[in-house]
């Protein structure tokens, strides 16, 4: 392609506290019933004054820590003046040109993409549009919930890397419960700020597309942007710069507005907030509640559990899954130690039971859990453990655990108790196996007679019938062997 996509993000996450950005209403993403987390503040009455809500702004903090952003001694709130139904002020109090961080970076894939800034400002409240009817209703739960937005350079050059940056910063939000930073829920909102360039020229002009509600949409924007400007460019047209929104039944960006200047806001300090001052003690604080991180997690499942990249990349991501991995390889590294006295488990040996583990919890379990929570998995990771070490030991075949990790989902019970309770441990005493075996045998004349003319599949059959008379409990390659012996 002769042309270079240039991309660059503006990200809105709604913080997760427990009041508002400048008043004591409950911040509550869930609830249902309209204008009840209201007051005369956050309805911007006359005579109320904003109160700065502290959470809020560690919270920022916190995250432009972890994006390598310089933190401000001193930052300020600014007036961001418009007019729409949904903001009750007739203005949004937001950061301007002193916001709490700015000049970070975070890497994707190696690369550095640099932030320009990330800074504290509240909410709208939101517009509803009943079907069918001609009117808006307004819900003002949300006015002044505590927003924060990020706004990275230019530096993403495809829509991969676009999404790839959006995913990773959903993530670090929520390992740092900055954030639920869910898209359908409007919690993270991602605005595709792109333009193309021709080879080792400046920039072009860029489009904003706004509404965007999931990373998929994200994606597909950038490609309808990208043939959008492309044409347009080829044409010895100029692209305008203005503001595009998504329209998802078409699936094309349309023209919403001329992109507006900074001055059109009439921007001005906030005259009902001091400046902002933050020590080093409370930035050493903050710190401190800096939890493990997805990069730091990526590294150490490798280092220590040595798992495929893209099993690493499940449980990084499913946070709570991977969590539940980690508490079930320790209880199986107890159990490892436990039967080490007569099966000398060792290194490679604990591997072998981690895959089996990894197996297990990636096929079946998540199988089971079919989009449940894993909070809600009756099954402890003791209990898993033990499952695992079963199997691992061949006290019971494939077969039988699937019937008994569905029975473990189901109940939480033990699955030592439940193979004894219903008669599931697997065969090993091979005088039974073969007494089964050579009924089978006279039982069916002709496979057997197929089987000794060269017939591999007969064998096969063979095999299933006393897998069924033994009602799944022996394995098969102990079925196959001994049938082959007989026969
Ligand atoms: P504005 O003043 O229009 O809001 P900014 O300079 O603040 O513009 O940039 C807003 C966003 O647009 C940032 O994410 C930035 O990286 C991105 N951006 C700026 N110039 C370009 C460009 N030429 N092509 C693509 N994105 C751009
Ligand atoms: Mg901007
Ligand atoms: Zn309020």
């Amino acid at each position: 392609m002769k042309y270079q996509p240039v991309i660059g993000l503006e990200i809105h996450a709604e913080l997760n506290t427990e009041s508002k950005m400048f008043c004591s209403c409950l911040n509550n993403p869930d609830e249902k019933q309209a204008n009840v987390n209201i007051c005369p503040v956050c309805m911007g009455h006359p005579g109320t004054l904003p109160v700065i809500n502290k959470r809020a702004v560690e919270l920022v903090i916190k995250t432009g820590l972890v994006l390598n952003c310089k933190i401000s001694k001193q930052s300020k709130f600014d007036r961001k003046n418009y007019f729409y139904p949904d903001l009750p002020k007739g203005y949004q109090i937001s950061q301007y040109d002193k916001p709490l961080c700015e000049k970070g970076c975070l890497e994707i894939n190696k690369e550095k993409v640099r932030i320009t800034r990330v800074h504290l400002e509240e909410d709208t409240g939101k517009l509803v549009h009943p079907k069918g009817t001609d009117y808006s209703l307004v819900d003002f739960n949300r006015a002044g919930v505590p927003l924060m937005e990020l706004v990275t350079e230019p530096d993403l050059r495809s829509r991969e890397e676009a999404k790839r940056f959006a995913q990773e910063f959903q993530l670090i939000l929520r390992y740092l419960k900055v954030s639920e930073a869910n898209m359908e829920k409007g919690q993270m909102r991602v605005e595709v700020n792109i333009s193309l360039c021709e080879k080792d020229q400046k920039l072009g002009t860029k489009v904003e597309i706004k509404n965007l509600n999931s990373f998929r949409v994200v994606e597909r924007a950038i490609d309808y942007e990208i043939k959008r400007q492309a044409k347009v460019l080829e044409s010895g047209k100029k692209v305008i710069q203005e503001t595009r929104g998504w329209h998802d039944a078409k699936q094309i960006t349309i023209s919403q507005r001329v992109k507006e200047e900074s001055h059109d806001y009439r921007y001005f300090p906030e005259p009902d907030l001091p400046i902002l001052r933050t020590k080093v003690s409370d930035i050493n604080k903050i710190k401190a509640e800096i939890p493990e991180l997805p990069h730091q997690r990526r590294y150490r499942f490798k280092q220590e559990y040595n798992l495929l990249d893209k099993d690493i990349e499940i449980f990084v991501r499913n946070k709570e899954l991977g969590e539940y991995f980690e508490k079930t390889a320790s209880e199986v590294r107890n159990w490892a130690k436990e039967i080490e006295i007569k099966n000398k488990v060792e290194a490679q040996e604990f591997e072998r039971l981690i895959k089996l583990s990894v197996n297990y919890i990636l096929t079946d379990l998540q199988w089971l859990l079919k989009g449940k929570k894993v909070s809600d998995i009756l099954i402890t990771p003791e209990n898993f453990a033990e499952f695992i070490v079963l199997i691992y030991q061949g006290k019971i075949s494939s077969k039988i655990a699937k019937q008994v990790l569905g029975e473990m989902f189901k109940t939480g019970a033990d699955p030592s108790h439940i193979i004894q309770e219903q008669d599931l441990v697997q065969l090993t005493d091979t005088t039974e196996i073969e007494k089964i075996v050579k009924q089978v045998i006279s039982q069916n004349p002709k496979p057997v007679e197929d089987y000794r003319k060269g017939k591999q599949n007969a064998l096969q059959f063979l095999v299933g019938k006393v897998m069924a008379a033994t009602r799944g409990k022996a394995s098969p390659e102990t079925a196959n062997k001994i049938l082959k012996k007989l026969l």
